[in-house]
């Protein structure tokens, strides 16, 4: 007799080769509950480039979209810790923009106000977006820390005018570094069964990479090595490489979020964890922004970029088979009418970094 259909053999070759290549994670309760436990993507191409495994924890994937979602919860934890916060209160923060993205999501999941200051230099996009999150932003002219009118001071006394209003303070506020202790650094120890060699990253306030540092050194028990990536125009990069020395340095970087003129108090004292450092050019960093999209599908901006060509220096200089991790900070989309707009690149100088076949990735 003719059958129709698949045959038992069939059938059974079919449920057992087609495993789901998708799988389902447990609900969790409100924004505040989907933060965190991003995943570690192994970079196939750069790889097998360099000989070493380069790992990076894909922290766009976090609710509101960067690693400063992270923070933004712990500072908010802390002033509500701390009484600084009743319910109805305002928070008001100074930043590049991201950790504002991230406050304004959980002032809204928490029901408090948000007040915004950033240094106008940045994207568009990021104002556009905290004013959609219903945050009130300031964006004011760019100047150095030590003028009153920078956007740190501003928001300060902005807080300070006002009642039930906390400044979150990011910058000096060390519980911003212990997000990194008590969450990145635990799930990435974790994601590699405690085989991390190496770990680089940038930093703006500095809780991310000094929080991770802290983290994978006491475990490893100082074995993890921890480099600092810079753009230029940071006084970061000379300051470990001198040992310690502050020089002032001009120059900026098409980066946004990263490179500092002072040392905070999230990187106060853990220094010492930092074992070198390396500086990365603008050409480098816009290059690998276009590698990672053409090579592996992934969409980031320009910090995530940078801290991807330092793991590659590092996997170079700690030499092959090492577990080295960096950090994808935050997708393009905060920042594509810029760095996917070709006349913006001509403007910095940058098109003739791009080889052939990348250009034509610049398409606004
Ligand atoms: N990348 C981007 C895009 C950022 O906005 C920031 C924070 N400003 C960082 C990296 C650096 O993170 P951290 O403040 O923890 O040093």
């Amino acid at each position: 007799m003719l059958r129709t259909g698949l045959s038992s053999v069939a059938r059974r070759a079919y449920s057992t080769t087609h495993t789901p290549i998708i799988t389902a994670a447990k609900p969790v309760e409100g924004f505040v509950g989907a933060l965190g436990n991003t995943p570690l993507i192994r970079l196939n191409r750069l790889s097998k480039e360099t000989g070493s495994n380069i790992y990076a924890k894909a922290e766009f994937m976090n609710p509101g979209g960067s690693v400063k979602d992270r923070a933004a919860l712990y500072v908010v934890k802390d002033a509500e810790e701390r009484g600084l916060i009743k319910p109805g209160g305002t928070v008001v923060e100074g930043t590049a923009g991201n950790t504002g993205i991230g406050l304004a999501h959980v002032c809204r999941a928490k029901g408090y106000k948000c007040v915004i200051y950033m240094p106008n230099t940045q994207s568009q996009e990021k104002i556009d977006l905290l004013r959609m999150l219903g945050a009130e932003v300031h964006p004011v002219p760019a100047v150095a820390f030590d003028n009153p009118q920078n956007y740190n001071h501003q928001a300060a006394r902005h807080a300070e005018a006002l009642e039930n209003a906390v400044w979150t303070n990011q910058f000096d506020n060390t519980a911003n570094r212990r997000a990194h202790i008590e969450t990145t650094g635990p799930e990435i120890w974790q994601q590699l069964e405690g085989q991390v060699d190496g770990f680089t990253c940038s930093t703006g306030t500095g809780g991310t990479l000094a929080g991770i540092a802290r983290y994978l050194k006491e475990k490893s028990q100082g074995k993890t090595k921890i480099f600092l990536a810079d753009p230029p125009g940071s006084v970061l990069y000379s300051y470990i490489k001198s040992g310690g020395t502050l020089i002032e340095r001009g120059g900026s970087s098409i980066t946004e979020g990263i490179g500092q003129g002072r040392v905070t108090d999230n990187l106060k004292g853990e220094i010492e964890l930092i074992d070198d450092a390396v500086q990365i050019p603008d050409a480098d960093s816009l290059k690998m922004i276009y590698r990672l999209l053409d090579e592996e599908g992934i969409y980031v901006g320009a910090s995530s970029a940078l801290n991807v060509v330092a793991a590659v220096e590092m996997a170079k200089k700690l030499g092959p088979g090492k577990n080295i991790v960096t950090i994808l900070c935050d997708g393009a989309h905060r920042y594509q009418s810029r760095l996917f707009s070709k006349k913006w690149i001509e403007s910095k100088g940058l098109i003739d970094a791009l080889p052939e076949h990348l250009k034509k990735y610049a398409t606004l």
